[in-house]
């Protein structure tokens, strides 16, 4: 399983295209998409689905019925609107195929312009997808309380008089934390106007060969020769490229990505192999 380490998040799981996509940040204790599920994701809460897409849902099951068994309290899977009704329906049908067991599970639709809060400081920002199927992309963010400006000149004792007063002395801001795109043909950067700014950016990079170009498009996936028109916006200080073909080598994939994107890009991207 690969392990990518960008600051203190370490980011572990697989991801190649129509085999299998699972990403889990565990300081964030969220994972993006569950094409299958590994024993030491149970455990984990937060599950953001991109798309039903086989490759991207299919251990939701396992993720479900190990917590069950467990006797883990449901944990919280946010999954696109299209099609949430025909998930729900495959769990309660697998879950009464398996020895008529009633999994409890905690399912919630999700579409472009949500925000969700989980968590107690975390937002995930729905955006959107852009692939072959109804699809969404992640923003999360940390929300953090700042204190307003008029305080600043205050002492600490005198903030806490205001405080108890029950003067509302600070206003929120939100920091973006990591942008996970699912699968794509590119999204606007203009989809929310954190994205630029998110430290973490993960980004799938299908397809690499040049003849590829033209698949890239038919299926709607990125393909190498779009990714460095796409990151010359995002000013994050770590990208992480996952979902490469089946049809490439690591040794190929590694070679081509880092001979073709430009020299500046180098330090910040690191490859999901
Ligand atoms: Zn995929
Ligand atoms: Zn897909």
């Amino acid at each position: 399983m690969p392990v990518l380490r960008c600051g203190n998040w370490v980011i572990e799981g697989k991801s190649s295209s129509a085999v299998a996509t699972y990403i889990r940040i565990k300081e964030l204790d969220l994972i993006f998409d569950l094409g299958r599920c590994p024993m030491r994701f149970i455990g984990t809460n937060h599950v953001f689905i991109s798309h039903f897409h086989l490759d991207h849902y299919f251990g939701i099951p396992i993720y479900i019925s190990q917590r069950w068994l467990v006797g883990i309290p449901a944990g919280n899977i946010y999954v696109p609107l299209p099609g949430y009704k025909q998930l729900r329906n495959i769990l309660n049908r697998i879950s009464s195929l398996d020895g008529g067991k009633n999994w409890r599970y905690q399912l919630t639709p999700v579409e472009t312009g949500d925000s969700i809060p989980f968590r107690k400081n975390l937002i995930a920002h729905v955006l959107p997808g852009n692939h072959s199927v109804p699809a969404v992309s992640y923003l999360i963010c940390e929300k953090r309380k700042k204190l307003k400006s008029e305080y600043h000149n205050l002492s600490e004792t005198e903030i806490i008089q205001l405080k108890r007063s029950g003067v509302e002395i600070t206003y929120e801001v939100q920091l973006p934390l990591v942008a996970y795109f699912g699968d794509t043909h590119g999204i606007s950067i203009d989809s929310h106007p954190l994205l630029k700014q998110c430290k973490l950016l993960i980004c799938e990079c299908t397809f690499i060969a040049p003849e590829h170009l033209d698949r890239a498009k038919k299926t709607q996936h990125l393909h190498l020769d779009m990714l460095p028109g796409l990151f010359k916006h995002f000013e994050s200080e770590h990208i992480i490229l996952n979902h490469f073909s089946r049809r490439y080598t690591p040794e190929y994939i590694q070679h081509e990505v880092y001979k073709r994107l430009p020299k500046s890009e180098h330090s910040r991207v690191q490859l999901f192999l």
